[in-house]
């Protein structure tokens, strides 16, 4: 029986050590873990503990005795209602070691391997203004049209004029809706009832080509001052090329229907990665922090050291972003991928950029890379970019099977990537290094490429 020093409802002075996965504040009393939103590294603060578990408490600060040194005055002025973004109010270099030091110790507490060279997260110059995707829900409170972002953990919309973290261009394009939606008293829809038009804004921008889209998520098909959006929006923001609207009739929290009108200009934008063209549509899957994706699919290059000579087999491939990258510097790439919208995206990439040497397979990796491993696939690289809950171990052990020099992990979660190098590590496999990319500035987000070689 573990010994719980600590009773519901009781103060406690705890000093905060490290950030959990969400960003909230973690400290120990008598080697017992508790939970503490708000906290962060270095704060002494008084607590009350809101609830004990078995192997952790949940406490809520009463009072911070001493600030941490590492604790800023948050960019935006609604850091800590927002859900977007969790870590704003901890200075930016300190964010970066936080990172690094959540991979290096989950890589030997959980992965239980030594001798692995985690490297100084890669952050960014700017870490503001870095979102390509926006998606506004739309509502009423105090008789004003309210457009912003979900309070963490609610459905309740904190209004916004500013974020920082997205193109700076948003602030321009809620603020049209807001006073269109005002003047003309357009109904917004009320997730409680399923009355209402309009559901959410979304909005794409390409950092390269500098194009724009917005999307008007109504529950029907009617939208009424139509032509009246469309000309305050492209008045007001000439470099707008796409706006459509975007039906989603269903009492979901899912942001988008499927069916998609063009009201105005194109049905997609053009996006660059590199010298890689891609075409955007309102349901494709993009990365949504285009300076530090360009960095980790360097690293992915880098780390795939390719001669052009070889087979890779690109596994968890999306709308095949990182196939395509490599596949100028390989033999040949297959990717395999779950959705099907994503694929067919793929293939359509593939041809935009002359690129032939690349096929996608549409299933589940677990299912479908044992399926061309018995075909006889073998590899020379093997990416792995997999979802937050890591790989299947069907998967790890065809990725061994391949028999590759080079296996690439991608990671957007380092729990989920130290068991999967741990478990690669049995199969024959040796983690190397690690590389942290700082995609998500603010939030609590890891992401990491790893790289491993075949033991000899
Ligand atoms: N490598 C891509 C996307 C990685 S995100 C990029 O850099 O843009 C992870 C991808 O894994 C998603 O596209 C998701 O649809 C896909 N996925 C999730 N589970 C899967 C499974 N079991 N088999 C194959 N793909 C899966």
């Amino acid at each position: 029986m573990v010994n719980i020093p600590l009773e519901e409802g009781k103060k406690y002075i705890l000093r905060i050590k490290d950030i959990g996965e969400s960003g909230e504040g973690i400290g120990k009393i008598e080697g017992f873990t508790i939970f503490v939103r708000g906290g962060i590294p270095e704060d002494k603060v008084l607590i009350e503990i809101t609830k004990v578990k078995k192997n952790y408490a949940l406490g809520q600060i009463v009072e911070i005795k001493e600030k941490s040194p590492y604790r800023i005055d948050p960019a935006c002025p609604l850091a800590h209602e927002c859900g977007g973004c969790q870590i704003q109010n901890i200075d930016y270099t300190k964010q970066l070691e936080l990172k690094k030091n959540r991979v290096s110790s989950d890589i030997e507490r959980i992965g239980k391997l030594e001798n692995v060279l985690v490297h100084d997260t890669l952050g960014m110059d700017n870490p503001f203004n870095y979102r390509n995707k926006a998606q506004f829900p739309v509502g009423i409170g105090g008789g004003k049209t309210l457009i912003g972002f979900y309070k963490q953990g609610t459905h309740e919309i904190v209004s916004i004029d500013e974020c920082k973290i997205q193109h700076g261009i948003n602030d321009k394009i809620v603020e049209i809706f807001k006073e269109i939606i005002d003047k003309n008293k357009i109904p917004v829809y009320d997730e409680k009832t399923g009355r209402g038009i309009i559901r959410h804004i979304l909005t794409r921008v390409s950092y390269t080509s500098g194009d724009i889209m917005v999307v008007i998520i109504t529950k029907g098909k009617e939208l009424p001052f139509k032509d009246e959006i469309v000309s305050k929006l492209t008045q007001g923001i000439p470099k707008i090329k796409s706006i459509i609207q975007n039906i989603n009739p269903k009492k979901t929290n899912v942001v988008m229907g499927r069916e998609c009108k063009t009201l105005h200009g194109e049905d997609k934008i053009i996006d660059y990665i590199g010298d890689l063209k891609f075409e955007i549509s309102p349901l494709s899957f993009f990365q949504v922090n285009p300076f530090q994706t360009k960095i980790l699919y360097d690293k992915v290059l880098e780390y795939a050291k390719l001669t052009g000579n070889e087979t890779l087999v690109d596994i968890y491939c999306g709308i095949g972003t990182i196939s395509l990258f490599l596949a100028k510097q390989a033999k040949k790439v297959y990717g395999i991928e779950v959705i099907e919208a994503a694929i067919e995206d793929a293939k359509k990439n593939a041809r935009l950029n002359n690129l032939n040497n690349v096929e996608f397979f549409l299933g589940k990796a677990e299912e479908v890379a044992p399926k061309l491993y018995k075909k006889g696939l073998r590899a020379d690289v093997v990416v792995v970019d997999p979802p937050r809950k890591g790989c299947d171990r069907e998967v790890l052990e065809t990725i061994a099977m391949m028999n590759p020099k080079r296996v690439v992990y991608v990671s957007c979660k380092p729990s989920t990537l130290a068991r999967d190098l741990k478990i690669l590590d049995e199969l024959g496999y040796k983690t190397i290094e690690v590389q942290p990319v700082d995609m998500f500035p603010h939030t609590a987000h890891v992401e990491c490429c790893s790289l491993l070689t075949r033991k000899e």
